[in-house]
């Protein structure tokens, strides 16, 4: 099978929403969604919110569906931009670098729901962000652009 192989282009919002969540959860994993659209053949990724999880610990945080889903209804309706949709997940690793096998697990599962790729922001302890993109339950490569002049 050929992988699709994903661009996602990410505004400057996104890194900030994620570094600024990352420091304020401090050694407690924190996540959310990532929101956006699709630009011809790349993923933009616009927004990022956060769908806090009161049981995460310092190596889990979980995506709720009702959380997620409730979040994700709020931030549309607040936003109100005709293009914005669901476009992955992100969240912070305090202890551990990288995305570990499990989140590359998840994100192939979730994107088994979806037609189009998902992307997965990791922010690790070093500050690094680190990105996967699954399509119809497997890993893609990608190229993350940043294009702050484009929005
Ligand atoms: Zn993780």
């Amino acid at each position: 099978m050929r992988h699709r192989h994903l661009n996602a282009v990410l505004h400057p919002n996104v890194l900030d929403v994620i570094r600024a969540a990352a420091v304020a959860s401090g050694r407690t994993e924190t996540g959310g969604l990532l929101l956006g659209w699709w630009e011809r053949d790349a993923l933009v990724a616009r927004y990022a919110i956060e769908v806090p999880d009161p049981d995460a610990t310092t190596s889990s945080w979980t995506r709720a569906r009702h959380r997620a889903q409730n979040a994700l209804d709020r931030a549309l309706a607040d936003l109100d931009h005709p293009w914005l949709g669901y476009v992955g997940d992100w969240h912070t690793h305090p202890a551990l670098c990288g995305p570990s096998s499990q989140d590359e697990q998840s994100i192939c599962n979730a994107s088994l729901g979806y037609s189009q790729p998902l992307l997965l922001l990791v922010h690790c302890a070093d500050e690094a962000i680190k990105a996967r993109s699954a399509a119809r339950g497997q890993l893609c490569p990608l190229t993350i652009h940043c294009r702050p002049d484009s929005f």
